[in-house]
């Protein structure tokens, strides 16, 4: 046997192996899963919320990515903006991965030997590098007030100039570039306010490369001195995230489109630490359903879907905003929308599996333009999950909600019931409004199906039909359906002249499966039942 070991442009290791009892061996690919690669991915939400529907996706094509490549999946809490903090978020983000199956190998919950996983925990990493930074000259203290700050912006705007603490203008400002050290080391020891900037060089054009986008070039001239350590004592995100990439060997860094604008910053801050950066990928974004803008937190429940995976409830106003778990989606027909919002496999396969995931996802086939939702798709992907379910299954499912109806059903007759109306919903709480008069006699009769369809001579015919019915010892869909079609056919009668009258009779309406179908699974009894029941009730109106 001879191993050999080869590192690819991805930076992902290979192993060859070759016997020839291994070869063409299942355990050959065992053992390829078996073995993780140097590939490190996180997701690094900030609890600033519940998690959007287009976080959950971030999450989700980085653990595709991770797990395709063997490689590790982080799940990082970037909690440094305290002002943001809403309580309850990051355990909504835990939660929400896990009914996802979206599963962290290292991070807040999983543990794991790169940790801490919350940034709030990390401040001396922060600390240290920004006093690097500082010495090598390539961030500065800047005493500025808001109130300067402010005045700045306004005095540019009456000029229609839009204020830029940039290389232009710093010069005359107030920090440590246009201050001597004796002054600034007077400010720092008097405890004055300060943030940290970083030291942008203008005139270079900076090439980038993203794994979706391709090269892009950008003049640092355009780059502003961004804020890295915050008067509070906090990084802010551009210093901890690329700190936390670095320490936790991120190798590719796949995030929404929206940090796009942070990557020349982001590489500029790699190069000035001597680190090598990852390799980055931004995701188009999700757009609303009209494509017309991003679809974000706020639109909440306004469109008439969920943007969150899991309800929500505003902590500080008590507000509620749904979730797809509760309105009824599995969560395997999540993640499959999910996943397409914005990849695609290149085939005409739509389900897939999060295994098939897994095996089809590439970067590569992540779509550069934003994808838009649709809800009516979405839909439409539950009830194919729905639908690979078998009956016994769904009746399993479909028990809670009969006993939140006040219905305690006999399990087989739900199997049943199941089999019938499955074809006719997206979710398993449409069952019941499919089914309910399996369960209960209807109450009422719709009275626009009266009106057309009870006339004079039905109470006779309703009649007859009992007598034919009740002489059947078979009363299967089958037997019942060709007693009722040769007695009709004998009698002159048109089938709608008894099957509707039938139905009304049976369900209280024109609508559900089959008629025999459901008298058979009603029974002789019943079914004959509710015949008399609606023969006394409609003729008396
Ligand atoms: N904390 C950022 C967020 O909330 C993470 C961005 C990134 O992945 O670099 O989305």
């Amino acid at each position: 046997m001879w191993v050999s070991y080869t590192n690819d442009q991805n930076g992902q290791n290979h192993f060859n192996i070759k016997t020839k009892v291994f070869e063409n061996c299942l355990s050959l690919h065992k053992f390829f899963i078996m073995t993780k690669t140097n590939i490190r991915v996180r997701f690094a939400p900030s609890p600033t919320g519940p998690l959007h529907m287009g976080g959950v996706r971030t999450a989700l094509y980085n653990y595709l990515f991770a797990r395709k490549n063997n490689g590790t999946f982080i799940l990082r809490i970037e909690d440094t903006d305290q002002k943001r903090f809403v309580r309850g978020a990051e355990n909504y983000i835990v939660e929400s991965l896990n009914w996802c199956g979206i599963e962290p190998d290292e991070g807040v919950s999983a543990g794991g030997s790169y940790g801490p996983y919350r940034q709030s925990e990390r401040k001396e990493y922060y600390v240290k590098y920004v006093k690097d930074l500082l010495e090598s000259g390539d961030a500065y203290y800047a005493f500025d007030t808001s109130e300067e700050l402010d005045k700045l912006r306004k005095e540019g705007e009456k000029i229609g100039q839009i204020f830029t603490y940039n290389a232009q203008i710093r010069d005359s400002l107030n920090n440590s570039i246009r201050l001597s050290p004796d002054r600034v080391k007077e400010k720092t020891d008097a405890g004055e306010p300060y943030v940290i900037r970083y030291k942008v060089k203008p005139g270079e054009i900076l090439k980038l490369h993203d794994l979706i986008r391709g090269d892009i070039e950008v003049d640092t001239t355009t780059l502003d001195d961004k804020i890295l350590f915050k008067s509070d004592g906090m990084p802010t995100y551009h210093l901890a995230n690329i700190v936390d990439d670095h320490l936790m060997e991120i190798s590719h860094v796949i995030r929404g489109e929206e940090w796009l604008p942070s990557l020349p910053l982001h590489i500029l801050l790699y190069r000035s630490l001597k680190w090598n950066p990852p390799q980055f990928a931004h995701m188009p974004l999700t757009l609303k359903p009209d494509g017309k803008g991003k679809l974000s937190k706020r639109d909440g429940d306004r469109l008439g879907f969920p943007v969150f995976p899991l309800e929500w409830k505003n902590p500080e106003t008590g507000e509620i905003s749904s979730g797809y778990r509760e309105t009824g989606y599995f969560p395997e027909a999540f993640v499959n929308i999910l996943a397409f919002l914005g990849w695609n496999p290149g085939t005409e396969q739509e389900i897939f599996s999060m295994e098939e995931l897994i095996e089809s996802f590439s970067l590569d086939r992540v779509v550069k333009a934003g994808s838009r939702f649709d809800p009516e798709k979405a839909r439409w992907f539950n009830q194919q999950y729905l639908r690979m379910k078998s009956d016994v299954e769904l009746a399993g499912l479909f028990l809670p909600y009969l006993k939140n109806e006040g219905v305690e059903a006999d399990k087989e007759l739900v199997v049943k019931v199941c089999g019938l109306v499955r074809e006719r919903v997206s979710f398993v709480k449409e069952l019941w409004d499919q089914s309910w008069f399996f369960f209960k006699a209807p109450e009422e009769y719709d009275q626009k199906v009266v009106k057309k369809r009870w006339k004079e001579k039905t109470p006779v015919i309703m009649n007859e039909l009992i007598k034919l019915l009740e002489s059947q010892d078979d009363f299967s869909s089958e037997n019942c359906e060709q007693a009722v079609k040769d007695w009709t056919e004998k009698k002159q009668l048109g089938l709608g002249q008894v099957l509707s009258p039938f139905r009304l009779a049976v369900v209280g309406g024109s609508f559900g499966p089959h008629l025999f179908d459901i008298i058979a699974v009603l029974g002789k009894e019943e079914t004959l039942k509710r015949l008399e029941k609606a023969i006394k009730v409609l003729s008396a109106e």
